[in-house]
């Protein structure tokens, strides 16, 4: 160890990342892709490769038990990663779940856990096969891992994006965002008054958005059905504009995007407005919808046109023409991520 201490927040996530890895080089002929994307990509056979994605859950991080249950959590834990698989145009087929857990939680509590596990286990036709058990000092640490498996022509990278291409989302945004709004204020309201009932009636969708997030399994098939395969792909996990900054970064283009095409769910809009935000900033900076975030060819645009699953919101661009956003009068301004970061200074 060295005498300097630099602060975590002086990198960032994504800094620091990059700063740990940038030494490793793959020696092996089999790994495609390493770091950098939504899976690794790993050689099998001329016809197919092996994707693997890893995210780890923390509690009082990423989940608060007061307001997630178990069975959505354990839930959730399997999604967001079958989510990453879906992200390179791939089929997850199996998971790995470790867990660490403190004595507060009894045997009951865990078996919660592992109903929803099992649940999107069957909903995602995955299965379970192994992890780890151990115990904690505090809380309730998950770790999953997901394995799937692409055709290799089909597989979607970061870096595929081309001038000219489409840039197009699966499903509407920010309702995962405007979910947490809601949960994290009648958290605050039952904390000074245990009992004033949380008041959650009409935000059924929003609601579900954050607490039980789909991995977009269904738009690959679409996908497939169609005959479309997308020239770059990542899922929303951080916000629309940090993925497209991430697609745009990887694939060296720039793009324009057009506030009025972001599709927004109505209650996440009427929610927006109650709690005095703008549904756009939170389409674009809420994280946790794992939507897809994709580009496909021009001559591909009639195969999803008309398609409610799939809205085209901007095109791809030269990189010097930058990353920009266009307002609904026509005002352009250039696109910044604000969405989570772990080590930001709260
Ligand atoms: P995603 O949001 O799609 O899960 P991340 O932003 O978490 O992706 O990670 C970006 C890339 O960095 C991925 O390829 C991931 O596997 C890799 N990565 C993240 N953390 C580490 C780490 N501690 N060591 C090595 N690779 C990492
Ligand atoms: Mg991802």
């Amino acid at each position: 160890m060295t005498e300097k201490k630099t602060e975590l927040s002086e990198l960032g996530e994504f800094g620091l990342i990059d700063h740990l890895t940038k030494k490793f080089e793959n020696k092996n002929s089999s790994t495609i892709k390493g770091i950098g994307d939504d899976s690794a990509v790993i050689y099998l056979n001329e016809n197919e490769s092996q994707l693997v994605s890893t995210d780890m859950l923390i509690e009082g991080v990423h989940f608060n038990l007061m307001y997630m249950p178990l069975k959505h959590l354990g839930y959730k834990a399997v999604a967001v990663n079958v989510s990453d698989i879906c992200a390179m145009n791939g089929v997850a087929e199996q998971i790995t779940v470790s867990i660490a857990v403190s004595s507060r939680f009894p045997v009951e509590a865990l078996e919660e856990l592992y109903e929803g596990i099992e649940l999107a286990c069957k909903n995602y036709n995955v299965d379970l096969v192994g992890g780890d058990t151990t115990t904690s000092t505090s809380g309730l640490i998950i770790n999953v891992t997901a394995i799937g498996k692409a055709k290799n022509e089909e597989i979607a990278y970061r870096n595929g994006a081309k001038e000219f291409d489409l840039m197009v989302v699966s499903g509407d945004l920010g309702g995962a965002y405007m979910g947490l709004q809601l949960l994290e204020r009648e958290k605050e309201v039952f904390k000074a008054n245990p009992n004033i009932q949380p008041d959650l009636d009409g935000h059924d969708y929003i609601l579900q958005r954050q607490l039980k997030p789909e991995a977009r399994i269904d738009v690959i098939g679409y996908l497939k059905e169609l005959d479309v395969i997308p020239t770059s792909m990542i899922d929303i996990s951080d916000g629309l504009a940090s993925e497209i900054l991430h697609i745009c970064k990887s694939s060296n283009v720039g793009c324009n995007i057009y506030d009025e095409k972001i599709p927004i769910d109505a209650q996440t809009s009427v929610a927006a407005i109650d709690f005095n935000l703008d549904p756009n900033t939170c389409a674009l900076n809420g994280g946790e919808d794992y939507e897809l975030l994709f580009t496909i060819k021009q001559s591909d645009f009639d195969k999803i046109k008309g398609n409610p699953n799939m809205t085209v919101i901007g095109h791809v661009t030269d990189s010097k023409d930058g990353v920009y956003y266009v307002d609904k009068n026509g005002a352009v301004v250039e696109l910044r991520a604000q969405g989570w970061n772990h080590f930001d200074e709260k």
